[in-house]
């Protein structure tokens, strides 16, 4: 009987433990990513100092580096690429309603006004095969030249 109480026991401390072990490896994790997110928000801070600063050096006509120019012509690129689509939003946004333009059937299969996906607003990379956008100049996920 004693020794069932002093096994019940054991086994109850070493869940007790357990659990605080477990409680400490989540305090411990989250207290690093909580660090990190600092960090990543530092980085991407240091890291949009240094697009101005190539940008600037590149609107004086500076940026005399191949690869910095390349750089700098994809940040234009992509800026000019978020720009545009904060216009087509801010656009879809102030449209209004007309009665009578929208036509409320399914379009069938065979609609040849049906959009294909070769006049989608995204072409395929010729470099890396990635999606990017049709009017983008440079690849976004490897920079290769598109225009
Ligand atoms: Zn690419």
């Amino acid at each position: 009987m004693q020794d069932m109480f002093e096994n019940a026991k054991r086994v109850a401390s070493t869940a007790v433990e357990r659990a605080a072990w477990e409680a400490d490896k989540v305090r411990r994790t989250s207290a690093r990513q909580r660090e990190i997110d600092l960090l990543r928000r530092e980085r991407s801070a240091a890291v949009e100092q240094l697009a101005g600063v190539l940008l600037d050096l590149d609107r004086r006509g500076e940026l005399t580096q191949g690869p910095l120019q390349a750089i700098a012509a994809r940040l234009k690129a992509l800026t000019d690429d978020v720009n545009r689509g904060e216009s087509e939003i801010t656009a879809i946004r102030n449209e209004t309603f007309v009665p009578g333009t929208i036509s409320i059937n399914v379009q069938r299969k065979d609609d040849p006004n049906a959009p294909t996906p070769s006049s989608s607003a995204y072409t395929t990379c010729p470099s890396c095969g990635r999606s990017v956008r049709r009017s983008a100049a440079f690849c976004s996920a490897c920079g290769a030249k598109l225009k």
